[in-house]
């Protein structure tokens, strides 16, 4: 019998592209765009990043695809509604990678709060010179971590940042009580913002999520506070940040994620002093990126061969299958 067809658009190590090749034929192997949109049309499966666009334009082109294996756990980069249409399994890596992020999150509170990067090029130029340094940075017990989205980055962040003393109050469309995380309080949108120290975002982006920071949430918050994003760069309405840091009434911003990426060379984000960017780089240690690369390859293989995926997130696709 013949194997299943399927778009690998990222990279994989030759051991685990071996074991692919077991049970799937791969018409493209790597992320060359010219390359993924030749072959999708013969594709019934595509393992792809999760930054890979396929809108419903993109989905018309492939009329054999059965299953979507995005490498990440935010799926926005599909639209969902037109692939369950269509009866495609969207798949992802959820879980595998909340540890790296939170502890990316958390490496950014620590650096915000004793202004690292500022102390790092003050040690490269202004100390030799007996310049003034840094202004001095703060501790991060009894400071208020604002949590927006507690899933399961959002609580990853929670227990590194208790374990730190810090106080957590989160926001979240569920706020059912969390083992463990029990001292965390759940609040309004609003009074989190007023509240918070450091504002951490944490949602998946969706309809509900986009530019759910914006002008005037940003006015909420305090003029010493600052707003960390490794969530998504669409969640923030991100001219009206540019507004709020220019203007210094917020004290700054860190940023794994922007919009659009990469961004513009004369994004003005990039040029404000008290921004952090980082490019995209939630998940990126070796040991994570292995195991979402594993629970991709297993969620694709799964689906293009008549079984249950580890993690798929309109599994109702493959119960109507069954039927
Ligand atoms: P999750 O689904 O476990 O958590 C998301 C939480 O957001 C849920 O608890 C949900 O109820 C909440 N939420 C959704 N809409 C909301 C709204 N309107 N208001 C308040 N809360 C809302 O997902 P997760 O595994 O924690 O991942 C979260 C997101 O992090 C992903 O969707 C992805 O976009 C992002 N992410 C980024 C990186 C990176 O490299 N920077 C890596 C992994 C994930």
């Amino acid at each position: 019998m013949s194997k299943p067809l399927a778009v690998i658009a990222i990279d994989l190590p030759a051991g685990l592209l071996e074991d692919l090749r077991r049970s799937v034929h791969p018409l493209v192997t790597g992320g060359d765009p010219a390359a993924v949109a030749e072959a999708l049309p013969r594709a019934e499966g595509i393992l792809c990043s999760a930054l890979f666009p396929l809108p419903a334009t993109v989905l018309q082109t492939a009329p054999n695809l059965r299953v979507i294996s995005n490498f990440g756990v935010g799926y926005n980069n599909v639209d969902l509604a037109a692939a369950t249409a269509r009866g495609i399994a969207v798949c992802n890596t959820p879980g595998v990678l909340s540890g790296a992020v939170a502890d990316l999150t958390m490496a950014l509170v620590l650096a915000i709060a004793r202004r690292l990067f500022a102390n790092a090029t003050y040690a490269r130029g202004g100390w030799a010179r007996r310049e003034p340094p840094p202004p001095l940075g703060w501790d991060l017990a009894g400071k208020v971590l604002g949590i927006v989205g507690f899933g399961r980055i959002g609580q990853a962040v929670a227990q590194r940042a208790r374990a730190f003393g810090m106080e957590v109050v989160y926001h979240d469309l569920v706020s059912a009580p969390v083992e463990g995380l029990e001292a965390c309080v759940p609040l309004p949108l609003d009074e989190l913002l007023e509240r918070a120290d450091v504002v951490s975002l944490h949602v998946n982006l969706d309809p509900s999520t986009h530019h759910l920071i914006g002008a005037r949430e940003l006015e909420r918050m305090k003029p010493t506070a600052w707003l960390i994003n490794t969530s998504r760069g669409q969640v923030v309405d991100q001219a009206a940040l540019t507004a709020a840091l220019r203007e210094g009434r917020i004290a700054g911003a860190a940023l794994d994620v922007l919009d659009p990426e990469p961004p513009a060379p004369d994004e003005p984000l990039l040029a404000l002093e008290n921004v952090i960017v980082l490019p995209h780089i939630g998940s990126a240690t070796v040991e994570t990126r292995a195991a979402m690369r594993d629970l991709a390859v297993r969620n694709l293989v799964a689906v293009l061969t008549g079984r249950t995926p580890p993690s798929c997130v309109n599994p109702a696709v493959l119960a109507a299958r069954t039927r």
